[in-house]
Parts: structure tokens; sequence; C-alpha cells
């Protein structure tokens, strides 16, 4: 890279901001895509090593760290790893007794720039990006706020309309049991109509992600030829689990109504509340308890009914399978 432009101050400092607006950022990463990337993280790290001074390891450990909580926040690593790829690059050199750290030399196109920049450039460049990031983010993110509150004045189905794509639901739920599923049933309605259906068939498709929720958005989605089912409700007899709570968002489902609670995997509330944590979910709300009795009824039903035919020898220990 010697033969790259030099670069001054204040482009360091915008190439750094741009970069700082990632996060999780992998050394690797940053190798694969563009080496002048590494240079410049390698080079804005070894900057809070103080120019010309002998450290002790732990001195330049707290260097690093001071780097990675602030300019360097964005990068996935820690100053351990940070300072073994820093002194095999040259950033930083050891002392032949291997106790001791100092800045080594940087790259020419960065070497000038490197001689004005200070730390706290970098933090100020970094903390401003962000900033201005975030509040995009969040502007963004009321404007969707506002639009959804014009969804949500729209004439929605009615509640009573609710429970008869539950008794929809339910029905898929025992086309489960018929199959000796775990019944839990779950339809797609747009527009006031049924788009899709799904019920939980996780045994016979071999497959730990057939939940009722997800069999429904496939079907959906394929009908669909979009995997954004934005205008969409879903109905399930069952409180989602933290998988299909995900699948839900993914899909943009616009409102998702459910009957049981589920005490034991629920991820609307009942062990943990995905749809209430504003940094995952968008838009879906949330509905709970519509036909809760005849839902969970059926769930306990078919469990007293497996028990039985345990005791009666019928069905092998093996063959309990109480994960929906
Ligand atoms: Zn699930």
């Amino acid at each position: 890279m010697t033969t790259a432009a030099a670069l001054d101050p204040p482009a360091w400092l915008a190439r750094l901001a741009q970069l700082a607006v990632r996060e999780g950022v992998h050394l690797a990463t940053l190798r694969e895509r563009d080496t002048r990337d590494l240079e410049l993280a390698f080079a804005s790290a070894a900057l809070f090593l103080p120019a010309a001074q002998l450290l002790s390891e732990r001195d330049a450990n707290d260097c690093l760290r001071r780097f990675l909580a602030g300019a360097g926040r964005w990068i996935a690593t820690d100053h351990v790893e940070l300072r073994r790829w820093l002194a095999d690059t040259g950033f930083i050199l050891r002392s032949d007794r291997g106790t001791d750290y100092r800045r080594g030399t940087f790259p020419d196109w960065l070497a000038a720039a490197a001689a004005q920049v200070q730390p706290e450039d970098l933090e100020q460049a970094v903390e401003q990006a962000r900033r201005a990031h975030d509040d995009a983010r969040a502007a963004r993110k009321q404007a969707w706020l506002a639009q959804a509150v014009q969804v949500e004045e729209l004439p929605a189905a009615a509640p009573d309309g609710d429970a008869v794509f539950m008794r929809l639901a339910l029905d898929q739920a025992h086309n489960a049991w018929a199959l000796g599923e775990v019944p839990v049933g779950a339809v797609v309605v747009e527009d006031g109509q049924v788009l899709a259906t799904g019920f939980n068939q996780p045994i016979g498709n071999a497959d730990p992600t057939a939940h009722a929720e997800i069999q429904a958005l496939r079907a959906a989605a394929g009908l669909l030829g979009n995997y954004r089912l934005a205008h969409c409700d879903l109905y399930v007899t069952l409180e989602p689990c933290a998988m299909c709570a995900g699948a839900i968002q993914h899909a943009r489902i616009r409102r998702l109504v459910y009957g049981a609670a589920d005490p034991k995997t629920g991820a609307c509330g009942s062990v943990v509340d995905l749809f209430a944590e504003p940094r995952l979910n968008h838009h879906t709300r949330v509905r709970a308890g519509v036909l809760a009795a005849e839902c969970g009824g059926l769930l306990s039903k078919f469990f007293a009914h497996r028990r039985e035919l345990q005791r009666g020898g019928s069905l092998p220990e093996d063959a309990q399978d109480d994960a929906q």
C-alpha cells in the first residue's frame, strides 16, 4: 500500500466516520474487503498509544481498550486480539523482551497525517457520525410509527372477526392432532380472507422449524411471491415461540392474534416478550387470548390422551415430545 495516495487528516477522520456507523465488523472482514480500511483502523488504534513512549502490556491494553470503547467500538474484537494483529503488522512494536510495547511505524499513505491526528479527534469524529446515524434511524422509525398509527385507525378486523379466524386456526390444530402432532394451527389472513393455513408437523416432516406459524407464513409468502406479508394478519392457537416470533417479525406481519398462552416457550410475554422490544419489532401488533380456553383445552386433551396411551403401553416412552 506504499503506492497509495497519501491521506490528509480530514480524509482520515471522514473515512473512519463512515466505517464507524457499522456494527460488529471483524478484522478479517476488513482485511478481505479493503486493506486500506484495515490499515486505517490499525493506525487509528495505534494512535491511542502515546508516541515514542514505552508501555507495559497492561498500559498498552488500557490504550487499546479506550480505542475499542470509543473510536473503535464498531470493530468486533477485544484488546488482546487487536494487540496481536497490531504487533504482527508493525503498527505497534514489542520490545525484545516481549513485555513492553510502543507505537510502530505506519504505511506511507498514513504516516504524514498520523503526525497531526489526535486520538480525541478520532473519538469526536466517530461520536458525531454515530449520533447522526442514530438520529436518522430514529426519524425513520418515527415516520414508520406514524404510518402504523394510521393503519391502526382504519377499520381493522372487528374483535369478533378474530374469533372467526381463530376457529379456522383451531381446525388446523385438529389436522395436526389427526397426524399425531401437537395440535397447534395457524392461518394467515389478508383483506379479511384466509390466504394460507398451516399446522404443527415437526415429527412428520422431520423438521424442527415446522411449527404452525412457519408453515402458514411459508405458504402465504409462496402464494404472494414475496416474503414480506405487511398487509397480513396471523392467527395461531398457541402463543408463538421465539423462533416463530422472529419469523413473524421478518415477515412484517401487521397483526398477530393468538389463543392460549404458552408458559413454557411463549415469546409474547409468557417467557420473554419479543414484541415489546422496539429494537426488534417495528410494527406487529399483538392480541392475546382469543378463544384461549378452546385453544388451550385442545392441547390439554391431546396431552392427557397421549399419557393414557403411554400408560396403556400403546405409545412408546420415546414418542413423547412435548415441544409443540
Ligand atoms: Zn414456534
